[in-house]
């Protein structure tokens, strides 16, 4: 039957409100919420992936992307079955899209997970591939634990988690790796299958300000979805305001998947155009994504200009940080850099 759900309200007639993501799905009993994770049985809510991990692996933290935090830094990377959004062009759509509960899991325990990521030397713990709220029960249990162990713990996330879910795990997330598809209703409802975004956006806020995660978004630019000045330098300048200019926001190059397969990837020059848009908007670390050995993709002082990090694909090939300043000038470079020495992968 799987785990009991946290977080649910049971209602009349059987039924139980999900309360975990911000669709907040009333499910009748037998039936399954949207992502098709969570089952009502006798009108108690059951989570049918609770360790069930689908895809596992050790990266660099780069990979996620996030680049201020322990740069180069080896990290457990896990993911499930199934998603709260439908994302017509997922890049990960044979985990997301999967049907849940016909197998292609395997069962790993929070403390098994905790135990693999300290045996790989991992210095953290990254929920990714889907979206980590739907086995909220679960990553609520390994966040805490890796905590109790020294870990440190990221979500690469949509956003759409609940206020209550957040405030439940934030004690135990160090990092909130968030996309933002896109600044409109319109764009939201084609990209993710929703209506109302702006609950991403108070989420992300929330994750920063109550909770002090390191927040890193992800704009995965996809042309004829949100490559339009509405959409970019909309999500650049509610950064700038709301999380700070110092928040780094990466524009990722979209490549064909799935239901948008007949689309082109995304032209350079429009990455390029939201990179420099950032910049006009008073961000000072937006980043290129998705273009192996673009000089987008390096970190440069924000105050001197110096090169500080160079990067080809996950790799970092030259690091000019030096505790948390920059080597030439000592600007403070905002992120978590201390104990980086100890952590690189490569160098
Ligand atoms: S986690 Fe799943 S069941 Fe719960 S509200 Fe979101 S989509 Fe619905």
């Amino acid at each position: 039957m799987g785990t009991e759900a946290l977080l649910y309200q049971a209602l009349a007639e059987g039924k139980a409100r999900c309360g975990v993501c911000r669709r907040r799905c009333i499910i009748g009993d037998g039936e399954r919420g949207y992502c098709q994770t969570r089952i009502n049985q006798g009108g108690k809510l059951y989570s049918l992936i609770y360790g069930e991990v689908a895809s596992v692996s050790i990266n660099p933290i780069e990979k996620k992307p996030v680049f201020h935090f322990l740069p180069g830094s080896r990290w457990l990377s896990l993911g499930t079955l199934g998603c709260n959004f439908r994302c017509p062009g997922c890049q990960n759509w044979e985990l997301s899209h999967a049907e849940v509960g016909r197998g292609g899991t395997s069962f790993l325990s929070a403390e098994q997970l905790v135990q693999l990521a300290k045996q790989h030397h991992c210095l953290g713990i990254s929920w990714t591939f889907n979206e980590p709220t739907i086995w909220f029960e679960y990553t609520l249990d390994g966040a805490k634990l890796a905590k109790e162990q020294g870990l440190y713990t990221n979500y690469v996330t949509n956003g759409y988690i609940t206020p209550e879910a957040l405030d439940s795990i934030g004690p135990y997330l160090d990092v909130f790796r968030v996309d933002v598809k896109g600044f409109s209703h319109e764009a939201y409802h084609k990209l993710a299958d929703i209506g109302d975004f702006t609950g991403i956006l108070e989420s992300t806020k929330r994750a920063k300000e109550k909770w002090g995660m390191h927040v890193e978004v992800v704009t995965n630019v996809t042309p004829g979805y949100n490559d339009d000045e509405e959409q970019l330098r909309g999500t650049a300048s509610w950064i700038r305001q709301e999380l700070g200019e110092w928040t780094p926001w990466h524009v990722t190059r979209f490549y064909p998947h799935l239901k948008l397969r007949h689309l082109e990837p995304t032209p350079v020059a429009v990455l390029e155009r939201a990179v420099r848009m950032a910049h006009q908007e008073g961000l000072h670390y937006a980043y290129l994504g998705n273009i192996l050995g673009h000089p987008m993709e390096n970190t440069y002082c924000h105050q001197c200009g110096s090169l500080l990090i160079q990067r080809y694909g996950f790799d970092v090939r030259q690091y000019n940080i030096e505790g948390t300043n920059c080597r030439y000038c000592k600007a403070r470079i905002p992120g978590t850099f201390a104990q980086r020495a100890q952590t690189m992968i490569k160098s």
